[in-house]
């Protein structure tokens, strides 16, 4: 292996496989490293990748008839849950089927390695076919620096050097804590813990149950008793083959009100309107990662120093306002960019701190930091207990009531609403969230 290299990438998530594609496209030679058996080995996510950079990345994709793609999503679903009930917003649409698709639910093992060997094409058709590497079931210990600047990393005994380094190790971002980008201590309210199974179907039954046609999928988001009165929420995406069904919990309310997310995990597979759908499946893996929560005040301080850059959730760059998780397509987006930011580097022969401020830039300018920015406020809508609470309860109750036919004189529906109001909130806590709700959203 040459050792030094126009950049190092560390990690072989989303993140750095989509700064590693561009890269090979740009002509630089680079090194990737990633510390599991295979790129996806250790990776986690719901997962819906959403967005349209995977064509940028992929040309015409779909056409793959084995992909590392499971389904494209052409059936949303938002459901509001209490103990026994579920109340649902349910979107279905002809528009979500045409390619490039909005949204294609992905199992990380099999996308990841997919997307890495599209990378190890890429590095076979490039101008440096033989001095760019993609390692696998590589730990990178150490960033190795001089005089303030990133000059390469340490990995076991090997050292490496390269213009730029970066880092997309994920949420758990030891090397940019050690560079010095984020401080050692991140408060709990910025991370939650996402835990998830694989339910296998025959392939048939889960299209019959699901009413999926071709490759089309449901993407399921839950709000209410699906945490267990923990903030956060479930989901349910529908594979080729299986289901992804998990939950996603702030990791301080779980800690202070002693839940085990596993229980929760179980109680919500166990409620009337999740059990029946996973009739008969056979839960294939569970998996459990940290997961950012979309907070912006977790970032880093910086996303670029001499000679580094953060790409991805080692960024902190995910947004979870209530209608999606957004951490794949962030950490796509994001590593484009920065690999474009490196190809511009190379390019002027300059890769200090105020070269790669373009990056910065570049990610205020897209929809990264501009929907991070302006979606804050639905982030801590989100987060208020009113929002697993009260407003679940509250739209269940007047479900309950409202789809109700028994042999008593029946109510007017404001009559229903009001009663369930009383039961669960007041007009004044509904009027203040209706107002944040309204500025946030
Ligand atoms: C339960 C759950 C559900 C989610 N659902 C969704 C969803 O539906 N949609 C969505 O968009 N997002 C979702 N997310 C978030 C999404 O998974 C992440 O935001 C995304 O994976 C971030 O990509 P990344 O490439 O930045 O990091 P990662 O995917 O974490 O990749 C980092 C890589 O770096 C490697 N690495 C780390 N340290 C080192 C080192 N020192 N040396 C070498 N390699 C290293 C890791 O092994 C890993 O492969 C979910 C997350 C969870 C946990």
């Amino acid at each position: 292996m040459e050792d030094k290299f126009d950049c190092i990438i560390v990690g072989g998530g989303i993140a750095g496989l989509s700064t590693a594609m561009t890269l090979a496209r740009g002509g630089a030679k680079f090194l990737l490293i990633e510390r599991g058996e295979f790129c996806g080995s250790k990776n986690v996510s719901g997962g819906v990748l959403w967005g349209s950079d995977l064509a940028r990345l992929v040309p015409n994709y779909w056409e793959e008839e084995e992909g590392g793609w499971e389904r494209f999503v052409s059936h949303r679903r938002l459901t509001f849950m209490d103990e026994q009930s579920a109340f649902s917003l349910d979107f279905k649409s002809g528009h979500f089927a045409e390619p490039p698709y909005s949204g294609v639910t992905v199992l990380r093992a099999r996308f990841d390695n997919w997307l890495a060997g599209k990378v190890e094409e890429a590095i076979a058709e490039s101008a440096h076919p033989d001095e760019s590497f993609l390692a696998q079931n590589i730990l990178v210990e150490e960033v190795l620096m001089e005089d303030g600047r990133v000059v390469g990393i340490r990995a076991g005994e090997e050292k490496f050097f390269a213009d730029s380094v970066i880092l997309a190790e994920g949420i758990n971002n030891l090397l940019t804590r050690q560079v010095g980008l984020q401080s050692d201590y991140v408060p709990a309210d910025y991370v939650a813990v996402g835990v998830k199974e694989v339910i296998q179907f025959d392939r048939s039954v889960l299209e019959d149950r699901f009413q999926l046609s071709g490759l089309g999928g449901l993407s399921n988001e839950f709000v209410g008793f699906a945490s267990g009165g923990v903030e956060g929420g479930g989901f349910l995406y529908t594979n080729r083959e299986s289901v992804s069904i998990g939950l996603v919990l702030g990791m301080k309310d779980l800690r202070e009100k002693k839940h085990t997310p596993y229980d929760l995990l179980n109680a919500f597979k166990a409620h009337p309107a999740v059990a029946d759908t996973l009739r008969g499946g056979e839960v294939l893996e569970y998996s459990a990662h940290v997961v950012s929560t979309g907070d912006i005040r977790g970032m880093p301080r910086e996303l670029y120093g001499d000679g580094v850059l953060l790409a991805g959730e080692a960024a902190n760059l995910l947004l979870n306002a209530g209608k999606a998780i957004q951490g794949m397509d962030y950490a796509m987006r994001s590593g484009l960019l920065a690999a474009e930011t490196v190809l511009a580097a190379k390019q002027k022969g300059d890769f200090s701190a105020a070269t790669l401020k373009r990056y910065r830039d570049a990610l205020e300018e897209s929809f990264v930091l501009q929907d991070m920015r302006n979606f804050q406020g639905a982030v801590h809508l989100l987060h208020s207990p009113q929002m697993f609470g009260a407003v679940p309860n509250l739209v269940c109750d007047f479900g309950r009531q409202f789809f109700t036919v028994d042999s008593e004189p029946s109510k007017k529906s404001s009559q229903m609403f009001r009663e369930s109001v009383k039961r669960h909130s007041s007009y004044w806590d509904l009027i203040k969230l209706g107002f944040k709700a309204s500025r946030s959203l």
